[in-house]
């Protein structure tokens, strides 16, 4: 099962990946997660995408697109994997369509959680103040200032991902305003009929 999970920051890509991991034994591959990761190992890559993150901007797509080709490969991936937060721009769409041509990987279903901007800031406030509450370190681009680029940086770059995969056919929306279990039984139903 290959999928893509779209959605702005917020959306809940992430809790719904974790689950679809649980559910499909693949692995999410969050393009967020491991451009942390280089940032706090302080590879090269960190250190070109650590001031960029923190104003709330888009890393380049030829880090990105180079991250995620690698990360494919990996053993783990063989069943398939679910993409959140990438592709982000329509020509890391078309990289991704390059690079699974060519890996003989077609993808699966393209998963848009529709939800409505105005949750968002108080959504991720929320998840600041919970990852405090658990001790936790939050992350250095969740604050309201950085938080409204990456919004914005979402309707202009990464909003019109679901034209292009409309076009495609594989686009499936979702209405991401409705609870937890609500929106991974919508998913789950739209995966069966694969
Ligand atoms: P969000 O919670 O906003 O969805 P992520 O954890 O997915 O955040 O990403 C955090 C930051 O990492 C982004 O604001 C961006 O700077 C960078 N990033 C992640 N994925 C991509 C991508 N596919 N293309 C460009 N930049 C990316």
């Amino acid at each position: 099962m290959r999928l893509i999970l779209l959605g702005p920051p917020g959306a809940g890509k992430g809790t719904q990946a974790s689950l679809l991991t649980a559910r499909y034994s693949i692995p999410q591959l969050s393009t967020g997660d491991m451009l942390r990761a280089a940032v706090a190992q302080q590879t090269e890559v960190g250190k070109r995408a650590k001031a960029v993150m923190d104003a709330g901007q888009l890393v380049s797509d030829e880090i990105v697109n180079q991250i995620v080709s690698e990360r494919i490969d990996a053993e783990d991936c063989r069943n398939g994997f679910i993409l959140d937060g990438y592709p982000r721009t329509v020509p890391q769409a078309h990289a991704l369509k390059d690079m699974l041509a060519q890996k003989g990987q077609p993808l699966d279903a393209v998963i848009e959680l529709k939800v409505d901007e105005n949750a968002l800031v108080s959504r991720m406030e929320n998840r600041v103040a919970e990852t405090l509450a658990n001790g936790g370190t939050v992350r250095s681009d969740d604050n309201v200032e950085a938080f409204r680029k990456r919004l914005a940086e979402y309707r202009e770059k990464t909003a019109p991902l679901s034209e292009h995969y409309a076009k495609t056919g594989d686009l499936k929306q979702l209405n991401g305003m409705a609870s937890v279990d609500e929106v991974s039984k919508a998913i789950e139903e739209i995966l069966a009929s694969k």
